[in-house]
């Protein structure tokens, strides 16, 4: 039987699936897979073109004399493209996107933007045969072949630029004197180093004798190296604990394995400081991927990977697609960031992606965290990755001592203002004693949730256990199901008047404690406070050197560089993120404030963190005060049973989105329906459909529907159910659908 495998050719144009179909030769049939690189002749020219192969059949689509045939499975880096292709033909089955999408974001090709090349000019012959071919073209009056020549036997390496520009020699010229093999004129391809790796000095090996607990890990995954071919790890470290230290050692003995090592890092903690104590240890065997480099600049990254030329990779998730020719390692450090889930098609997870890799490459994974996601927790305990603990941190220093201020009480007492009693006072203390504060205002899940000052009731949707938004014309509404009510006047629980959204920010923070410090230094670090290219950097240095007293700021500062004066952290309305409409909004609000916290006391000073809170018997604050990881994840985790929520059953999201607003209203309508027909007898819940969390972007109109269920094959089936009555349905042409996990 004759097989012929549907390939694309083109992943440069994005909207384009095209796939071409071609004959298999019977010395490829048995070996040929869904992923491979295949040479083919494309197009009217028969140029030979890379392809990718995505699948196989027994059927052809058109008469056999008119299809070609494969040439051969592409030889250069075929190992490495076939197992990127392979992991983006997985992303189309998980992720739910087109396989061009998933290529693209896989296989970075190459733009526009030219190569950045040396080209140079060398002598092929002796020095007397070139003297002999000078007299000759001198006595020919071949006048710009002797100057080249001339030139030449001067310094038998020329640039090129030098040999076209000040000698004005032109190409023909050159191609002549190439052909009769007296110069060579050589291209070498020069990479762009990354900014962050320019002109970094060299200084004392920054490398430290690892400890008890530290060493214990290196050894228990080096025990295991040859005898797992497969094997993930999960180091659950508190904040400080020489999690880094841990990846540096590993990553060394990667290397030393012969083989490549991917660190991702959340952009924001892509420091100078970070990256250098990496270069310190590997030199110009790293390069780093950040948000700042031009496409040319990231394709010579990978293409540096391609040619061996570094062997580690440290970035954000983009960097999980280096092309080495043969990883061993990926480390997901901080791996509960949520900025490791792209919000662009293909919406996959960097940490979910990274597993697939690693088994695809036969690699280890190795995930870190002070605060892991359920996720990997929850793997870690049923086995299928193994977990290690670091309690201590590494470089001396205590865990800093919580103090938990109950809001409500506050206000009993007569305190309106934005801060505790108790905090105002530490802060005082603080400024006197000449060491530094950091305060932290909680401003995820701000989206106008609803709350009692007196009582701290939260106004939840009556069916979907989620805050309810508060949106124009004084409605409450529920993202998750469509519930709506009027807006309360008081609170419905102690019939306070004290009800109503919660809205401060940071510049008010920041005139607020100018107020009762008036010679306090403070400053501001926010989206608008660093806008410029550096701005981060710049305010985090300028904070070190002590040009202030207080910083004031979002989720931005929890992470990045260490403050050694640091002693007292505030966290301001704690239990913000607690109400986002979300089922991860524990989750987060715990890994908040546990993250915010370790902050203080990481110098030789003990430190100490106010929690000011309307909720402090809430799990998430209570956990995060106690610094309880292990109690936190098991009240989490029941929760998460009773709803029926990941990581115990599984969700998938279906975005719909349209210009149209009424035919985005009747097409997610009649989709509902067809779905909630369609799932009847399989046991899966459908919620919505109902407005997203922000329901119009750029006057594009979003809804959702989510559908939950313990299997999520059972949702891929739906899923591509789904897709095909999308498809054919004309009532969804204007209309953009994507499916998300989760
Ligand atoms: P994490 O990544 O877990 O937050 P780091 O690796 O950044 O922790 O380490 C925190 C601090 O402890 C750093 O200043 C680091 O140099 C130091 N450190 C790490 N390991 C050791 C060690 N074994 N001995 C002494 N200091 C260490
Ligand atoms: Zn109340
Ligand atoms: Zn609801």
């Amino acid at each position: 039987m004759e097989l012929f495998a549907d390939i694309i050719v083109d992943i440069s144009c994005k909207k384009l699936d095209q796939t071409f179909q071609y004959r298999i030769p019977e010395t490829l049939k048995s070996s040929l897979e869904p992923g491979n690189v295949v040479e083919i002749p494309f197009g009217r020219g028969n140029r030979m073109t890379k392809g990718y192969v995505l699948r196989i059949t027994d059927y052809p689509s058109c008469p056999l004399e008119k299809m070609k045939w494969i040439e051969a499975v592409a030889t250069d880096f075929a190992g490495t493209d076939s197992k990127l292709t392979a992991l983006a033909l997985w992303m189309r089955d998980y992720y739910g996107c087109t396989a061009v999408q998933a290529l693209r974001t896989v296989l970075p090709f190459r733009q526009k933007a030219a190569v950045k090349e040396k080209r140079t000019v060398t002598l092929q012959v002796s020095h007397q045969e070139a003297q002999q071919k000078l007299e000759l073209f001198r006595h020919k009056h071949q006048a710009a072949r002797a100057r080249l020549l001339e030139a030449l036997l001067e310094d038998p390496m020329l640039p090129y630029e030098v040999v076209t520009g000040s000698l004005k020699i032109t190409p023909s010229v050159l191609r002549a004197l190439e052909q009769q093999k007296l110069i060579s004129c050589e291209h070498e391809q020069v990479y762009r180093r990354p900014e962050l790796l320019q002109n970094l000095g060299t200084s004392a090996q920054d490398r430290v004798i690892l400890n008890y607990e530290q060493q214990e890990i290196v050894d228990a995954i080096e025990s295991e190296w040859e005898e797992k071919e497969i094997a993930s790890y999960l180091i659950h470290g508190v904040t400080g604990s020489g999690k880094t230290a841990v990846y540096m050692e590993l990553i060394a003995r990667t290397v030393a394995r012969g083989k490549q090592a991917i660190l991702l890092i959340p952009e924001i903690s892509l420091t100078y400081q970070n990256v250098l104590r990496f270069y310190h240890r590997f030199g110009d065997r790293i390069s780093v991927l950040h948000s700042r480099l031009s496409q040319a600049e990231r394709y010579d990254q990978f293409e540096r990977a391609r040619q061996g030329d570094i062997d580690v990779m440290i970035g954000p998730r983009s960097a999980l697609f280096t092309p080495f020719q043969k990883l061993g390692m990926i480390i997901v450090d901080e791996e509960h960031e949520t900025s490791y889930k792209s919000e662009q098609v293909p919406r996959y997870h960097a940490r979910e992606t990274a597993r697939k890799r690693a088994v695809l490459e036969g690699a280890k994974l190795v995930l870190g965290s002070a605060t892991p996601s359920l996720e990997a927790y929850y793997e870690a305990q049923m086995g299928e990755s193994r977990l290690f603990t670091l309690k201590e941190r590494a470089a001396g220093g205590m865990l800093p001592e919580v103090i938990t201020a109950d809001m409500r009480e506050e206000l009993k007492a007569g305190n309106r203002s934005v801060f505790s009693r108790i905090l105002t006072e530490k802060i005082g203390e603080r400024l006197k004693r000449g060491e530094q504060v950091m305060l932290f205002l909680n401003r995820r899940g701000y989206a106008g949730f609803v709350s009692c000052r007196s009582c701290g009731h939260v106004m939840k949707c009556p069916h979907c256990d989620v805050s309810l938004s508060l949106h124009q014309g004084r409605r409450l509404v529920c993202h998750y199901c469509g519930y709506e009510e009027p807006a309360v006047g008081k609170c419905p629980t102690c019939g306070s008047p004290f009800i109503g959204g919660f809205k401060v920010g940071t510049q008010q923070v920041v005139e607020l404690v100018q107020q009762v410090f008036p010679n306090a230094r403070i400053l501001r670090m926010d989206a608008d406070t660093t806008k410029g290219k550096d701005g981060h950097a710049e305010l985090l240095r300028a904070f070190a050197q002590r040009d202030a007293d207080i910083l004031v700021g979002t989720q931005m500062i929890v992470k990045g560089h260490d403050f050694p004066l640091v002693t007292l952290v505030g966290i301001l309305a704690a239990d913000l993120s607690l109400n986002m409409s979300d089922y991860e909004a524990a989750e987060r609000t715990f890994q908040l404030l546990t993250q915010a916290a370790g902050r203080a006391g990481r110098g030789k000073m003990p430190g100490e963190v106010v929690i000011q809170t309307y909720e402090p018997e809430h799990y998430a604050v209570a956990c995060a005060a106690a610094q309880d990881y292990d109690s936190f994840y098991e009240q989490e985790m029941r929760y998460r049973q009773l709803a029926g929520y990941p990581p115990l059953g599984d969700m998938m999201t279906i975005h719909c989105a349209s210009e149209q607003e009424q035919q985005l209203g009747l097409a997610v309508t009649y989709l509902a329906k067809f779905v909630r027909q369609l799932v009847g007898r399989r046991g899966v819940t459908v919620i919505g459909p109902a407005d997203e969390t922000v329901s119009k972007v750029n006057d594009v109109y979003r809804k959702a529907m989510y559908l939950k269920h313990a299997d999520f094959k059972v949702l891929t089936s739906v899923k591509n159910i789904v897709e095909q009555y999308v498809e054919m349905n004309e009532g969804f042409k204007d209309i953009s659908v994507q499916f998300e996990r989760r």
